[in-house]
């Protein structure tokens, strides 16, 4: 992890937020690479889950709805952690990270979901969980959190103008349901797919990317008649597609995933079956993408709250009736550290990112051999201008051609394009391969079609 760290930030992925005023916990910024990568898996999650199928459409619903969304959605009283505060040196941690971290140094395991405040306490105390900060015991007893932010609509901070900043982008999908029935030609079965930041005050030190206060979430809500549909092989057909998209779209390795079913204690009292899909991260195996079947629980609530009908009406048999739905959520930078750790290779003394060519930042790079050459510039730049019409390509004329190599294998770029004296000649450059260092001539005609084929 500290090796993917420093090299996010030494070559623009991942910078650590507002450094410069000293930082801030839990929040990063994208860097020139860092923001294609995110944006590359964004495309690749909505061009698959959303643009290819038929029976999905879209949605970009606002960060901020009605305050009452997230009462309905149970958020407000449900969207909880359990914390301690040290009395000495103020460090604040979630009480279950704090008890499972010293189980895990101590090589034991424990589950501690669905554990009651007193619980929690009693686990701390009996076993003198220390402050990993300070090294103190002196813990304030568990108390519940909201992880919602609360901001204000208007300029006065009264109550009536109290708002939250979404704590998950699917509640705006089930306040849209009713619209995006009656306006479009969605029958069920169908999905609605919705990306965008979500928020939550999260308190724990978040292990770089994986946990942060603002979160580029990315979810489904798959809404069926659940007579006409068996759940459960639907929830298998998930699991598949799921699984497919991380192992081929991302190209990640299948041993480092695995599923892992919640327990009664652990899942949310609405689901009826939730089960996440585990990356294999240096810390252990976490949830990456969870599945959960939320049978009618959201559309029902909504209902009673706004006191709107939002059942549905089946086209054929004229019967109403409330969908039911099964979601895949997901955070993309979640999917951006897989992605990071995963390509992360080291060979001798090289190292590169095997990426798969979709992902990477940048498709090619494209170097003069010589920078004071004009004749090799100009050549180059032509090919460099041509190939940006259709690709993200880079131009790198600094320092000597092994140190250009180092530097876009740090960054993933799966092509470098070198002109020479023998492209003035013979009309064809070299392109090493980033991930074999293999070399060949390419005739540049040729050099589109090389790299669109290998995009595939
Ligand atoms: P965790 O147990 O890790 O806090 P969660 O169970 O609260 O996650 P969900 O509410 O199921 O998460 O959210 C769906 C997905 O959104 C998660 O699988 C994860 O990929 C992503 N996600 C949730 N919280 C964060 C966060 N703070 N930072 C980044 N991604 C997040």
């Amino acid at each position: 992890m500290e090796k993917i760290v420093s090299l996010c930030k030494r070559r623009g992925f991942v910078f650590p937020g507002s450094e410069i005023y000293g930082g801030l916990a839990n929040s990063y910024e994208y860097g020139p690479v860092g923001v294609e990568l995110k944006r590359n898996i964004q495309d690749e999650w909505w061009n698959v889950f959303v643009r290819r199928r038929s029976d999905m459409v879209g949605l970009d619903s606002s960060i901020i709805l009605h305050p009452k969304t997230w009462e309905a959605s149970g958020h407000v009283t449900g969207l909880v952690d359990a914390m301690v505060e040290c009395r000495k040196c103020h460090t604040r941690t979630r009480a279950d990270h704090l008890i499972e971290d010293y189980f895990k140094k101590k090589d034991e395991k424990i589950s501690v979901e669905g554990k009651s405040d007193g619980d929690l306490d009693a686990i701390i105390n009996e076993n003198k969980i220390k402050c990993p900060t300070c090294g103190s015991f002196d813990w304030t007893p568990v108390r519940k959190f909201n992880l919602l932010f609360e901001t204000h609509v208007g300029i006065v901070p009264e109550a009536q103008s109290k708002v939250y900043l979404r704590g998950e982008t699917a509640q705006g999908i089930f306040v849209s349901f009713k619209n995006i029935v009656d306006s479009t030609r969605v029958a069920l079965p169908f999905g609605v797919g919705q990306m965008g930041k979500s928020f939550r005050n999260e308190i724990t030190k978040g292990n770089f990317i994986f946990r942060t206060l603002e979160f580029e979430q990315a979810e489904i809500e798959y809404f069926f008649n659940p007579e006409a549909v068996d759940w459960r092989k639907l929830f298998e057909v998930w699991k598949n597609d799921l699984w497919k998209f991380v192992t081929e779209n991302l190209g990640v390795k299948k041993t480092h995933l695995r599923w892992r079913e919640h327990g009664d204690e652990e899942r949310s009292f609405y689901s009826a079956r939730t089960e996440d899909l585990e990356y294999e991260f240096p810390f252990g195996f976490k949830e990456l993408w969870g599945l959960a079947y939320r049978t009618d629980y959201d559309l029902k609530r909504h209902m009673q709250y706004s006191g709107i009908d939002l059942s549905y009406t089946d086209p054929v048999t004229g019967k109403k009736f409330l969908p039911h739905a099964i979601e895949p959520a997901v955070g993309i930078n979640r999917l951006m550290a897989m992605v990071l750790l995963d390509s992360y290779t080291e060979d001798g003394d090289r190292i590169f990112l095997k990426l798969p060519p979709r992902l990477a930042p940048y498709k090619a790079a494209v170097f003069p051999l010589l920078k004071n050459k004009p004749e090799l510039v100009e050549k180059a730049r032509g090919i460099y201008e041509e190939l940006k019409k259709d690709f993200m390509v880079v131009w790198d004329d600094r320092g000597n051609i092994g140190k250009r190599y180092y530097a876009q294998d740090e960054i993933g770029t799966p092509f470098c394009i070198t002109v020479d004296f023998d492209t003035l000649e013979k009309g064809d450059v070299t392109v090493r391969d980033r991930d074999t260092a293999t070399q060949e001539r390419v005739p540049i005609d040729r050099l589109k079609e090389y790299i669109a084929s290998r995009l595939k």
